[in-house]
């Protein structure tokens, strides 16, 4: 039997990204907010310490920040018809743990999404018509505007400490940013990071081959700054040990370097960590949620009552949480009925390895961000009729670390894995290796799903998460012709040799490719096909917003957690402006 505690005005699954925006927002406008914390305490003072954080061994390898399989893993199978089998080490995503969640270790893309990235079936199906889609595509609109989004954009990148030359700003071209994306309403608040060999070798290559070259947005600060919350970065050293790695420096935007500092100081703020939610409770007569039940680390039971409830657990996790409390129906890939679970989707890599002979590239002078990009064959930035695929992806030479065990994998064709000419290769190869590499859209389908696994279950005895996903023809197609602009690319930098690489024919758990898992709660405005409104309140449970990539109706040609940065402030702008006032759905079905 659960103990039970003092009602709160918000209950909040999760402190990492979205779960401080939100508690941060919401504190401020005078609620009393609780955070529950699966994962332990950390700040940068006392974990991420620059004399212990470049151990790439602990860190790079062993993932020391990271989930642990034995707290929640997933099962993964390729279609309906197989056996899933539970992922035993994190492979091809590897999902945060703790105060401050992936948003530790995570490098800094700052991205917006395009404008009509947001209106996607409307625009495809207007330009392309209805038949240039495959059948079984299940891409929606996403109820928001880029233009809805676009303060919120902005709001995110100031608190972030971003880096980057805008491409637009209020409609006025800007020479030097990114001509595709959307009008902005003002510049980065810092100047773009300075480029290393390699990067600046990409974009004097890609600009004389026609293509518009811009240095990526990077939450890594390039100068000293200070936030509109009053917190204080210090310039990015450059160190190199920052995808996987916290920062001990306050230049990676973390919530630990930008908002918990001042979060914390608020009596109307609490943290409770290593307490893991099991699932939200509901009223019995209703559909309105009434709290939360979680675990702590002694293994009792708690109820935490509260009027609102975020769930902020990451896009994976999130609708976990909403299929264990049995908020929303299950989505069912049969009959195309049921909402949560639907639309799951990742992001595909189309890329070219590129060894060059003679250089010295230093890649450990290099920033989780650091890198130029094109964004010529982004999402629908070029004409697809013809090609028999839609989507795209952005483009870039990164120098983000130079991290010797990750790197003492790159070979020259014909070397051999072990032996004195192996490290002969090594020390050549580590000066010498770089990559043209996209990062690409990918769209949603009618049997690609999440649901609840009915054989392997947690240390609680709760069914995993079962992900049934593999690529899809679309995806192949696209990233084989992102491959072949990116080899072209590199020959034109002058590599040696040039190895174009695109998706293998099934989605593959062992390597690493990125961890922007998106959909399963997506945003829209049909309940019959989404599972949150456009402000990510439940359609089934009003007072339970779900915020995240979870809410991505399909992945875009970009990393997520600029988009979800700024999902999750308009979210918070909704609960404060709309909801406190009158409690009830935003939006009527
Ligand atoms: C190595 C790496 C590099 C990345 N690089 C980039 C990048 O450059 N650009 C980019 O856009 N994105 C990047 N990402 C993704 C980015 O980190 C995420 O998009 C972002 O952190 C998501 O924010 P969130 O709040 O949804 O989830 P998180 O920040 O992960 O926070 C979720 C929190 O919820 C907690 N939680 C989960 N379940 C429970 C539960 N049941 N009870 C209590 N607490 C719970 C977790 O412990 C975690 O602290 C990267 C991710 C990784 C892992
Ligand atoms: S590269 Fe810069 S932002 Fe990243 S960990 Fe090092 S100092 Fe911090």
């Amino acid at each position: 039997m659960a103990r039970k505690l003092p009602k709160k005005d918000v209950v909040i699954i999760g402190l990492g990204w979205t779960g401080s925006l939100l508690a941060h927002e919401l504190t401020d406008a005078g609620l009393d907010v609780v955070a529950i914390e699966r994962g332990p305490w950390r700040d940068t003072s006392t974990d991420f310490s620059p004399t212990q954080d470049p151990d790439e061994l602990r860190y790079g390898i062993r993932l020391d920040l990271f989930l642990r399989p034995a707290q929640e893993t997933f099962t993964l199978r390729h279609n309906v018809a197989q056996q899933a089998l539970p992922i035993r080490w994190p492979g091809a995503f590897i999902v945060g743990n703790g105060v401050g969640g992936a948003g530790v270790h995570w490098n800094g893309h700052t991205w917006r999404f395009l404008e009509t990235d947001f209106t996607l079936k409307s625009h495809l199906t207007q330009r392309y018509g209805a038949s240039a889609l495959p059948e079984d595509m299940q891409i929606e609109d996403w109820g928001v505007t880029y233009a809805d989004l676009e303060p919120y954009y902005d709001k995110f990148e100031y608190i972030a400490g971003t880096s980057g030359r805008a491409g637009n700003i209020q409609g006025k071209m800007q020479a030097g940013g990114n001509p595709f994306e959307g009008p902005r309403t003002r510049d980065y608040p810092l100047p773009p990071l300075k480029d290393t060999a390699p990067t600046a070798l990409f974009a004097k290559t890609a600009s004389e081959m026609g293509y518009h070259a811009f240095p990526r947005p990077a939450s890594n600060a390039s100068e000293a700054y200070v936030n509109p919350l009053g917190i204080a970065m210090g310039p990015c050293t450059y160190c190199g040990f920052c995808e996987r790695f916290g920062c001990g420096n306050y230049s990676k935007a973390s919530p630990q370097a930008n908002v918990l500092p001042v979060l914390m100081r608020k009596s109307n703020f609490s943290v409770r960590t290593e307490c893991e939610v099991l699932h939200i409770n509901k009223h019995p007569g209703g559909n309105v949620a009434t709290g939360v039940t979680f675990v702590d680390s002694s293994g009792e039971e708690w109820d935490q009552p509260a009027d609102i409830v975020l769930v902020c657990a990451y896009g994976l996790h999130n609708v976990r949480m909403m299929l264990l409390s049995g908020i929303g129906q299950p989505y069912d890939p049969k009959t195309g009925e049921g909402v949560v679970g639907r639309n799951y989707a990742y992001q595909s890599a189309g890329a070219a390895g590129l060894l060059f002979e003679g250089k010295r590239f230093n890649p450990f002078v290099g920033a989780g961000s650091l890198g130029q990009c094109i964004d010529d064959f982004n999402g629908d930035n070029f004409d697809h009729a013809g090609l028999g695929f839609v989507g795209g992806a952005s483009i870039t030479t990164s120098n983000y670390h130079g991290r010797p065990i990750a790197m003492s994998a790159t070979r020259a064709p014909g070397t051999p894995a072990w032996g004195s000419a192996w490290k002969k290769q090594v020390a050549s190869t580590y000066q010498n290796t770089s990559a043209v590499a996209g990062q690409g859209s990918v769209y949603s389908y009618r049997d690609k799903y999440l649901d609840l696994d009915p054989v392997y279950k947690d240390r609680f005895g709760r069914p995993l998460l079962r992900m049934t996903f593999d690529w899809h023809e679309n995806e192949k197609k696209m990233t084989r012709f992102i491959a072949q602009k990116c080899a072209e690319i590199g020959k034109a930098m002058g590599a040696k040799h040039v190895t174009p690489r695109s998706l293998p024919d099934h989605f593959n758990v062992v390597p690493y490719q990125s961890t922007h898992n998106t959909g399963g709660a997506i945003m829209g405005d049909n309940p019959k096909r989404s599972a949150v409104n456009r402000y990510l309140q439940s359609w089934d449970a009003h007072n339970v917003f779900v915020i995240g990539a979870s809410a991505f109706p399909q992945n875009a040609g970009y990393n997520p957690t600029g988009t979800v940065g700024a999902l999750a402030l308009w979210a918070a702008d909704a609960i404060r402006n709309q909801y406190l006032k009158n409690p009830g759905p935003l939006v009527q079905a």
